[in-house]
């Protein structure tokens, strides 16, 4: 919303009634023709009525721009993946390895998953590495091993389309089709994978503003997404103590300002199990859709992100845990 004062208004007096409404100027602009003053006003989960705004001395008129993603803001905070819905009240937990290891490994975890409720697993077929030495998935017959572990036990497959390439593999395998952080801004990648109609899930580039995300969330509605359910998992921060800085306020924010469903992945947010929990139940708290965590049968044989998963065989008492705190409240 833009609130234009007069020429000659009283302006620490517009901004005091504006503060006072409890709202936030987040940006001044002055026309470039007459110098005119406008504040542009912060969206809030209970958006100003404007009517009462331009009855403020020394407004000249409220405005209400259209929104620069209206794709993300017409969706609504529930999307459709093969029939669950994601963002209602009932949290979804999407879990399973950083990497789809071998048939077993995906078999063993779909079984557990499945017995707990979970209803998605993860996993990545394609990992997109800082180092090019590292582990680099087991590309497509991993897709194979995921989706017969996921028919076999009533689950749905969440995993990583990390180029154009993979696109119509993971599409044909996947129910959700993750965007990885480091891609959140490759545009033709956001194009491809919108072209396929899948729901997506978006995860937030470690260095991306909100309003980054939610154009990116655009590119992939524009070009005929199902869906996108937008994914925190923690944005660079100045301190080594945690892998990155999980952004708790960005949750709250898509959720109740926004109305998006989000889903917020601890592990890569903190880098470390013994976080997950606590953080888990802080995302739930500020209004996420549910949670991804990873999870290993062995961690200590894990191929990649072996610190941060939960073992297999502790999940169910973790999930337990989340639950019950969100029943709870
Ligand atoms: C992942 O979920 O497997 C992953 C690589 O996460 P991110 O893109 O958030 O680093
Ligand atoms: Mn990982």
């Amino acid at each position: 919303m833009i609130v234009s004062l007069k020429s000659g208004a009283d302006a620490a007096n517009v901004l005091s009634e504006l503060t006072g409404r409890g709202l936030w100027v987040s940006r001044v602009e002055r026309s470039t023709s007459g110098g005119a003053v406008h504040y542009v006003i912060a969206p809030f989960s209970q958006p100003a009525d404007p009517e009462d705004l331009a009855r403020i001395d020394g407004v000249a008129e409220v405005t209400t721009p259209k929104p620069a993603h209206p794709m993300v803001t017409a969706q609504g905070p529930v999307v459709e993946v093969s029939g669950l819905e994601v963002g209602t009240d009932k949290p979804i937990f999407m879990c399973g390895p950083c990497s789809l290891e071998s048939e077993a490994q995906v078999r063993e975890t779909a079984e557990v998953l499945s017995s707990l409720g979970v209803s998605f697993i993860r996993g990545g077929a394609f990992k997109p590495r800082t180092s090019p030495y590292a582990f680099q998935g087991h590309g497509d017959v991993a897709l194979e091993w995921v989706r017969r572990a996921a028919d076999a036990t009533g689950m749905r497959v969440v995993t990583e389309a990390l180029g154009e390439g993979h696109v119509p593999a993971v599409a044909a395998y996947a129910d959700l089709v993750q965007i990885g952080s480091r891609n959140m801004q490759n545009f033709s990648l956001l194009k491809a994978i919108g072209k396929t109609e899948k729901p997506v899930l978006l995860k937030r580039g470690m260095a991306a503003t909100i309003e980054e995300w939610l154009l990116a969330g655009e590119y992939l509605l524009a070009h005929g997404a199902k869906g996108v359910i937008f994914c925190e998992r923690g944005i660079r921060g100045f301190d080594d103590s945690t892998r990155n800085l999980l952004d708790i306020g960005a949750v709250a924010l898509l959720r109740y300002v926004h109305r998006l469903p989000v889903i917020v992945d601890p592990s890569h947010g903190l880098g470390r199990r013994d976080l997950v929990a606590p953080l888990g139940r802080a995302a739930l708290s500020a209004g996420a859709a549910g949670l991804m965590i990873e999870t290993h049968p062995d961690p200590r044989t894990a191929l990649s992100d072996g610190p941060q998963a939960v073992p297999l065989g502790e999940l169910g008492a973790l999930l337990g845990r989340l639950v019950s705190a969100e029943e709870a409240r």
